[in-house]
């Protein structure tokens, strides 16, 4: 059971002039000029259908990068079959020689595909040079390496025996094949959602966002390099409906490992349920979904830490991020000083722009969809008489997708964008009395169907453990003293519970638990 010990990629800093950010920039540079057409991966091999869809960077809406190929319902069918040929040479394969396949693509990332990882997420999913090499070298790095360690972890765990008896068990994987959905955010997710899945024993039949395929790409083709077995897991992309619609009819249908939506995912518990007589066993859900993640300041916090887990937990990844901070609440004795320290450091940033620019800050948000949406709730704050927008507030679709981080502050805790998720670089605040902590902490807990991600900020222990006390059902990942994001694998499990998901903890033992389903055998001598 020793594995090779999983630490945490070091994070690379891309210095001015520096070879690892020369060899990003060309790398981004060639996909820029270039136009990739993106096939399929099913039974491992190159899937063209011939009907396309364009693939433009978010932040230069106009400028093609490539194509990908969209399934039709006998592609959909043909994932299936050939995932579940795979499974039974892949459900038998010792532990070892999977894990080594997952190991191996982490190097792979780590080092000759670090490059060509970081710019695919840079030119289509928009992120900053930083903020790829967190997401799609580090934290995939991170997942891969790590779920070996927590799948010896549940290896380990056996029941006593007694004398003449041994019990063991054997942690096998699900009958039948998991369907990963994954979501545009986090190149690292898209990766990780199939990849457990798989180091378990099981088959995959994966759907990555159709605004993450450029990166979705780089990963099968470090899967392949590693080499996974043809049909283990299998990518197909297009019509969310359809595919869905195929892969819940069928009775092989397992497990379901989804990042995206709160509606989305209960649609499709819902769907399950209703096709539950047509299953072999009842299929395992796990959903991480939406979040309405909060910062509430005592008035003991200090202003620049504040300031800093708003701005930072706000607006990077153009707050797109399931755990981004987007309600606050600050005391009154405080609050212009914290509001004047953020809008000083957004002052401080360059107007969104590409990701390529080093010295950006936020890019572009993902797709027209989002903008128009975000844009709304901007215009409506600038009308309604309970808000007013203290910072941002501008945006511009002509080149890119571009909005200003935008600060509201609005008299009404119940205000709109208090409650609603908007996945964006609007966040608002709303301030309280002083004397009144115990109460705002229940506004807290009470304002949304959400509990994912949320921080408290105070230099006071005893109004700390009030905090963590009454927003103990608030959010899944509770921060004290730091911006509610950035989990890292390995030290902070992640995911919420209420409507933010099923809880089962990316990034630990617990989630890989979700993808075996365990045979107790007692043998008596
Ligand atoms: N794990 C990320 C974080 O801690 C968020 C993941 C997501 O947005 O789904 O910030």
């Amino acid at each position: 059971f020793q594995v090779p010990p999983a630490v945490n990629e070091p994070v690379k800093s891309y210095a001015p002039g520096s070879d690892e950010r020369e060899a990003v920039l060309k790398q981004y540079k060639a996909y820029f000029a270039g136009s990739e057409d993106i096939p399929m991966w099913i039974n491992g091999k190159d899937v063209r259908t011939g009907n396309t869809r364009r693939i433009a960077p978010p932040h230069d809406h106009k400028h093609e990068v490539g194509q990908y190929h969209l399934a039709s319902k006998k592609e959909v069918d043909l994932a299936v079959e050939t995932a579940l040929e795979a499974r039974t040479r892949w459900a038998a394969m010792p532990w070892e020689q999977r894990a080594a396949i997952f190991l191996k693509a982490a190097d792979l990332i780590a080092g000759p595909y670090r490059a060509k990882i970081n710019a695919a997420t840079m030119i289509a999913q928009s992120k900053t040079i930083h903020q790829a090499e967190i997401d799609a070298a580090c934290e995939l790095i991170d997942f891969l390496r790590f779920n070996v360690t927590f799948m010896t972890d549940i290896y380990h765990e056996q029941p006593d025996s007694d004398d003449g008896i041994w019990n063991r068990v054997e942690y096998r994987p699900l009958e039948g094949f998991v369907y990963a959905i994954t979501p545009f955010n986090f190149t690292a997710i898209a990766g990780n959602l199939p990849a457990s899945a798989a180091l378990m024993g099981n088959v995959v039949v994966w759907k990555p966002s159709d605004h993450q395929i450029f990166s979705a790409k780089v990963i099968i083709d470090v899967f392949r390099e590693a080499g996974l077995p043809d049909g283990v897991i299998n990518a197909i992309y297009g019509d969310p409906v359809m595919i869905t619609d195929t892969l819940l009819a069928h009775a092989d249908f397992a497990g379901l490992h989804f990042t995206g939506s709160t509606t989305v995912f209960k649609n499709l518990w819902k769907q399950i349920g209703e096709n539950i007589h047509r299953y072999k066993t009842y299929p395992r859900i796990v959903g991480e979904t939406g979040g309405k993640d909060f910062i509430i300041a005592h008035p003991t916090a200090p202003t620049k830490q504040v300031a800093t887990a708003i701005t930072r937990g706000a607006f990077e990844l153009q707050g797109q991020k399931c755990s981004a901070a987007s309600r606050v609440y600050l005391p009154k004795s405080t609050a212009d000083g914290i509001l004047e320290q953020v809008r000083e450091d957004i002052a401080s940033f360059n107007k969104p722009g590409s990701p390529e620019d080093m010295s950006n800050f936020v890019t572009a948000v993902i797709h027209e969809g989002s903008f128009d949406k975000l844009a709304s709730y901007i215009d409506r704050a600038k009308e309604d008489s309970d808000a007013e927008i203290i910072a941002g507030g501008g945006y511009d679709k002509s080149k890119g997708y571009f909005i200003e981080p935008t600060v509201i502050l609005t008299t009404d805790p119940h205000y709109v964008t208090m409650e609603e998720e908007l996945f964006g670089p609007v966040v608002t605040v709303y301030v309280y009395e002083d004397a009144q902590w115990a109460e705002t902490l229940k506004l807290v807990d009470q304002t949304s169907v959400y509990a994912l991600t949320g921080a408290v900020l105070s230099q006071d222990r005893y109004a700390i453990t009030e905090a963590t006390r009454a927003l103990e059902n608030s959010a899944g990942n509770f921060y004290i003293n730091d911006k509610p994001t950035g989990a890292v694998v390995g030290q902070q499990p992640f995911g919420g519970a209420r409507a933010s998901g099923t809880n089962d903890k990316a990034g630990s033992a617990q989630n890989l638990m979700r993808w075996v389903s365990p045979r107790l055998i007692k043998e008596t001598f």
